[in-house]
C-alpha cells in the first residue's frame, strides 16, 4: 500500500522525541510527501506543549524549513476536556493550523470537577463491574460525539483507545461531521473488529503512525494489514497514494 502522506506525529514541541525538521526528514525516507506536526495541546499533564505559544513557534519554523519534496502542516492534537466536547486548543488557533485532530486521553486536566468524575473518574473505576462500565462508555462517548459536533475537527484520533466508546455511535458523527476516522498504526487500534464496524457504518479513514521517534514517522503497516484482512477499497482512506480522486486536504485548506 502506497500512501502519500502521515497527518499525526509529535515533535519536541510536546513529548516527541525529534525536532520539526527531523520529522520531514524522516518523511521524504519514507517517500512521503506530506507530514504533519501534531503536538499534543497544553492541558496534557507533562506530556503536552508547554503552552498555546508553542503552536506559534511551530508554525514560524514550518515556514522556515526547506526539506525539497516535503510539505510540512502544523497542526494539533487536542485534548477532549469535557462532557460537552470542548478542546484544549481556542478557536482563534483552528484557524492558523492545516489539521485539527482531537481525542481522549489520560492525565488531562479535565475542563471542570464535575465533568471530571463523570469522564476521567469513571474510566478509572470501569474494572469495578458492569455498571461502571456502561457508565464510563457513556460518558466516552457523549464527549467524543460532542467534540466532533461543536469542533471543525479533521480527524479523531484513535477511536476508543484508552476509554471505550460506542464505535457504531462514534463512526455514524464521522460520517455525518466529515471527520476521518484514525487507524492508529503506533497504537496498533482499533482493533479489526471496531474498524469493521466503522466500515461499515460508512466512515472514511485516515492511517497514521502516531510517531514520537523517527524511525516510526511513516511506519503505517498497521493500516494496511487492516485493508488487506478487511477489504476496504483505497477510496475509502484519505492518504492512500491510489486511493481517493485527490489529496486530502484539511477543512481549514479548503
Ligand atoms: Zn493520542
Ligand atoms: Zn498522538
Amino acid at each position: 500500500m502506497k500512501y502519500y502522506g502521515d497527518y499525526h506525529t509529535h515533535s519536541r514541541y510536546s513529548d516527541g522525541r525529534e525536532p520539526v525538521e527531523r520529522i520531514a526528514e524522516a518523511a521524504r525516507r519514507h517517500g512521503l510527501s506530506e507530514v504533519a506536526v501534531t503536538d499534543h495541546g497544553p492541558r496534557l499533564l507533562v506530556l503536552g506543549v508547554d503552552g498555546l505559544h508553542c503552536y506559534e513557534r511551530l508554525i514560524q519554523e514550518i515556514k522556515d524549513l526547506n526539506i525539497p519534496g516535503v510539505r510540512v502542516l502544523a497542526g494539533a492534537e487536542a485534548n477532549i476536556l469535557d462532557l460537552e466536547g470542548r478542546l484544549d486548543i481556542p478557536p482563534q488557533l483552528y484557524e492558523e493550523l492545516d489539521v485539527l485532530i482531537c481525542g481522549l486521553h489520560p492525565y488531562t486536566v479535565p475542563g471542570n470537577i464535575r465533568d471530571g468524575c463523570r469522564l476521567f473518574g469513571s474510566n478509572h473505576l470501569r474494572h469495578l463491574g458492569p455498571g461502571w462500565r456502561r457508565k464510563a462508555v457513556e460518558a466516552n462517548t457523549r464527549a467524543t460525539v460532542a467534540a466532533l459536533e461543536n469542533n471543525p475537527v479533521d480527524v479523531l484520533a484513535h477511536p476508543g483507545l484508552f476509554f471505550e466508546v460506542d464505535i457504531s455511535e462514534v463512526a455514524r458523527v464521522c460520517v455525518r461531521r466529515e471527520v476521518l476516522f484514525e487507524i492508529n498504526c503506533g497504537h496498533r487500534h482499533p482493533p479489526p473488529e471496531d474498524v469493521e464496524i466503522a466500515f461499515k457504518a460508512g466512515v472514511r479513514f485516515i492511517i497514521n503512525s502516531d510517531a514520537h521517534y523517527y524511525d516510526t514517522v511513516g511506519e503505517l503497516d498497521y493500516g494496511s494489514y487492516l485493508i488487506e484482512k478487511l477489504g476496504i477499497p483505497t477510496e475509502r482512506i484519505a492518504n492512500c497514494r491510489f486511493g481517493g480522486d485527490e489529496r486530502w486536504k484539511g477543512k481549514r485548506k479548503q
